[in-house]
């Protein structure tokens, strides 16, 4: 991971190389931020560029062998630990002292597909959902282990440690020691949502970097599209071009696949135009910024906000809130939509 490829916090990336080219980075940060928020990729950058090879001004190289190994998570100086529990796939003896090493696969394929994951989305991808994650003693020992290892091959051996939050106390103890007295070339990166609930002797130990909760844009830069929304998006354009063009027979196709769809897929699509029709509206009187259009959706909408007279709007609103209320109270879906549409072309 490259701090180019991180979304968000930008100004953080640029100090952060400061701090590492000033000679100012200390050998544990506690990173905080939403859950979610990208912290995890930060500390991975970070760990990627201080064993770079040839670092640039601003980011690592990218493409020498430490940086290689970096992105595919694969260097031996690179270790993580992370809140887990005794999940189904373990043997008994592992479940017993159920440590990270044991997920790291799952925990890899994760953390390369989705760098931004969630607590909740670790837990479902080491198979442990059910359960509360923990950082035990016998995890706080293996970590003993690793860092004592000369680093094989890096200039520094980094462990990044995902919620130290949630190491128990004796865990933290021998945590907390490691800090006092870090083995020669250990740079520890702590990613937590809840810094308030470490001991305060393992804060004071590290340098606190809180990182900004993402704007709407660059969460939906994160996320992607849900699934839905092409489709939706489709139906939704379709109706607005018979609308324009003023030909209500390409309007049976929509309604009756809308009449199709169940309820609930049915109020989030209606949901999704409202959303969809008040951001054309928005590029309509020039507040492109609000708008915050997506990739996907950038052409339709403004070819549309180019076309669409200004009075459709209010009317188009009305008809898709007596939609929603309709489908909460039975009506027939197919007459429900129907009127939707007919609607629609009436008021462009
Ligand atoms: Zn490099």
């Amino acid at each position: 991971m490259r701090f180019s490829e991180i979304i968000g916090n930008d100004a953080l990336k640029a100090s952060l190389v400061r701090m590492v080219r000033g000679n100012r980075l200390g050998h544990a940060i506690l990173f905080t931020e939403e859950n979610g928020g990208g912290a995890f990729a930060f500390a991975l950058a970070l760990a990627q560029y201080v064993n770079c090879r040839e670092p640039g001004e601003e980011d690592a190289c990218g493409v020498c062998s430490s940086c290689h190994k970096y992105r595919k998570l694969i260097h031996p100086d690179l270790h993580f630990v992370f809140p887990v529990s005794s999940g189904n796939a373990l043997s008994e003896s592992e479940k017993k002292a159920p440590i990270s090493d044991y997920f790291l696969p799952a925990f890899k394929e994760l953390a390369l597909s989705n760098p931004y994951f969630t607590e909740q989305q670790l837990y479902e991808a080491i198979g442990i959902e059910n359960k509360s994650g923990l950082i035990n003693v016998h995890e706080a020992r293996r970590i003993y282990e690793k860092l004592s290892l000369r680093a094989a091959e890096g200039l520094w051996k980094t462990m990044i440690v995902f919620l130290p939050e949630k190491m128990n106390l004796e865990a933290a103890n021998k945590l907390l020691k490691l800090l006092e007295e870090p083995p020669q070339g250990t740079l520890f990166l702590l990613v937590s949502h809840n810094p308030e609930r470490l001991l305060p002797t393992i804060r004071s130990r590290c340098q606190p970097i809180g990182l900004q909760p993402l704007t709407r844009a660059e969460r939906r830069l994160v996320e992607g599209e849900r699934p839905d929304d092409a489709e939706f998006r489709e139906i939704t354009r379709s109706i607005l071009q018979a609308g324009l063009d003023k030909r209500i027979i390409d309007l049976f196709p929509q309604w009756e696949m809308l009449a199709e769809l169940g309820r609930e897929k049915q109020r989030d699509w209606c949901l999704y135009t409202e959303n969809y029709l008040r951001k054309t509206l928005l590029v309509a009187r020039g507040l492109d910024r609000l708008a915050d259009l997506s990739q996907q959706e950038e052409a339709s909408v403004r070819d549309f906000a180019a076309k669409i007279r200004p009075t459709f709007y209010e009317r188009a609103f009305t008809a898709l809130e007596e939609t929603l209320s309709a489908i909460g109270s039975n009506v027939n879906p197919k007459l429900t939509f129907c009127d939707l549409c007919n609607r629609m072309l009436l008021a462009m």
